[in-house]
């Protein structure tokens, strides 16, 4: 039975912000959390990414802090009375600005710390007091030992992802971190998996937990069209840009198992004229940030992207999903496809399969407790800059134009690659102005070189050895 945000009785303050972002009927998890942590329990919730659980712990515990609200510009009257523990830096963030959304007409301060940037702003707004404080453990360490924040106060922690957290070795952090709250406190965990680690952890930290699980972990869901599609892998670049095109895909994530994968990638899709950006954990924190963002305000189509970069981030309505790579990892599988279809909205999750990918394709058969039904596709030859294209042969075809031109071109010899390419040094630079169609609906006139911020203008050097190296034939 769906039940409306309207029968939580929530603070004006609270209701208001909620109906502002359209929110009228409570997602499963957050209809059996918030009452019981608007009651004061422990909870040891099990819930997929994209199930409504940011709202479901930050909801009930704004409601359970509006006693202390207050106005007051001194620091000492907005000590930190609830930490929210997450293992990434990006959830870090997006947890952080959905708690700024539903504390919008209230005046509980929140911030959000995470390593990767200077300590110094996050210090200042440390200092000026906050009754939310958003944090990645081992940042938060940093400040605690530099004394910039105090959480003698803290009422309730949250550890969410918390099996993410134990993968990435976060443990003694957080039993660090765990050690300066007070013991009477409500804590909250959530978790994909509530596996023997998790439960020990829950046991040492929890306190009688009300155990919340509202879906199989492993399931995945209705809302997501799942199709395979054997192709080789010269193939897949062309054949996501048709899938795009046919489907009318307007954004998408794609999934790769390598950083390089990750980067060589994005930057063959910018060639063929579509605006893309990675997302692996080589960028800086900076760049990731500007990446999700060019994503988010439709800057870019297409976000190519790492397991690690881009698990648990909540980019609504991304329409689709491709894994452009078969994940090592049947889990993994689950938790990428999880990016579309979420909160209800309908999502593609399409994979490219080929002979490599037999066993990993049966684990992820096993997991999801489906066959993987395989669609066919015939590639069609590839589009290029200029009008060129490619039959599949060796030889670049170039269309007929004039006498000269009108035999087939053999593709230039290319330069040998330097060791370090100087690409994955450079800053992300977003795309200017969001276009009206995404860039594959004009694929047949792919995008000028030119236009691509990902890609380096000719060197002026390299024109200068040229200039030395014309024949008079050539200069005529
Ligand atoms: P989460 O699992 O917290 O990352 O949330 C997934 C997405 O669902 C977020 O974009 C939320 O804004 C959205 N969402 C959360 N609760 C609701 C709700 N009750 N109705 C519709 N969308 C929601």
């Amino acid at each position: 039975m769906t039940q409306s945000f309207s029968e939580l009785s929530l603070a004006p303050t609270l209701a208001r912000a909620v109906a502002e972002m359209g929110y009228e009927n409570m997602t499963p998890i957050q209809a059996q959390a918030i009452p019981v942590v608007l009651q004061g329990h422990d909870v040891m919730g099990a819930a997929q990414t994209g199930t409504g659980k940011t709202a479901a712990f930050s909801l009930p515990l704004l409601q359970r802090l509006l006693k202390h609200e207050n106005a007051s510009t001194s620091p000492a009257r907005h000590p930190v009375r609830a930490l929210v523990l997450l293992p990434t830096r990006e959830l870090a963030d997006q947890v952080a600005e959905q708690i700024k959304l539903y504390a919008k007409y209230t005046q509980m301060r929140s911030t959000v710390v995470f390593g990767g940037m200077d300590m110094k702003p996050q210090t200042l707004e440390l200092k000026k007091g906050v009754e939310i404080l958003v944090a990645t453990p081992g940042r938060l360490l940093d400040h605690i030992e530099a004394k910039n924040c105090v959480l003698n106060q803290v009422e309730y922690v949250v550890l969410d992802e918390a099996d993410r957290m134990l993968d990435i070795g976060f443990l003694p952090d957080l039993q660090r971190i765990l050690s300066y709250l007070p013991k009477q406190r409500t804590t909250l965990l959530f978790s994909a998996t509530f596996s023997p680690e998790i439960k020990r952890l829950a046991s040492s930290y929890l306190q009688d937990p009300v155990t919340i699980e509202v879906a199989r972990s492993n399931a995945t869901a209705s809302t997501v069209e799942q199709c395979f599609y054997r192709v080789e892998d010269e193939d897949k670049r062309r054949v996501m840009q048709q899938i795009l095109r046919e489907r009318g895909v307007k954004q998408a994530f794609v999934f790769v198992n390598s950083k390089l994968g990750c980067a060589r990638l994005a930057r063959s899709l910018e060639r063929d004229g579509l605006n893309t950006t990675a997302l692996h954990g080589d960028k800086s924190q900076d760049e990731r940030l500007k990446a999700l963002d060019a994503f988010k305000t439709g800057a870019v189509d297409l976000l190519v992207c790492t397991d690690v970069a881009a698990r648990g981030l909540d980019i609504k309505d991304v329409p689709a999903v491709f894994n452009f790579d078969i994940p090592f990892n049947a889990e993994d599988y689950v938790h990428r496809i999880g990016r579309t279809g979420r909160a209800g909205a309908s999502g593609l999750a399409v994979s490219f399969v080929t002979g490599r990918d037999a066993r990993n394709l049966g684990d992820i058969e096993k997991l999801i407790g489906k066959k993987a039904e395989f669609v066919p596709v015939e590639p069609e030859p590839e589009r290029r800059p200029g009008g060129r294209y490619n039959d599949g042969q060796r030889v670049w075809q170039q269309p007929q134009r004039d006498e000269g031109s009108a035999r087939p071109m053999a593709r230039a010899p290319r330069a040998p690659r330097p060791a370090s390419d100087p690409f994955f040094d450079k800053p992300y630079e977003p795309t200017a102005a969001p276009e009206a169609k995404p860039s594959w609906e004009v694929a047949d006139k792919p995008a000028a070189r030119s236009v691509s911020p990902n890609i380096k203008p000719k060197k002026k050097v390299a024109a200068l050895f040229k200039a030395t190296e014309r024949t008079p034939e050539t200069e005529s």
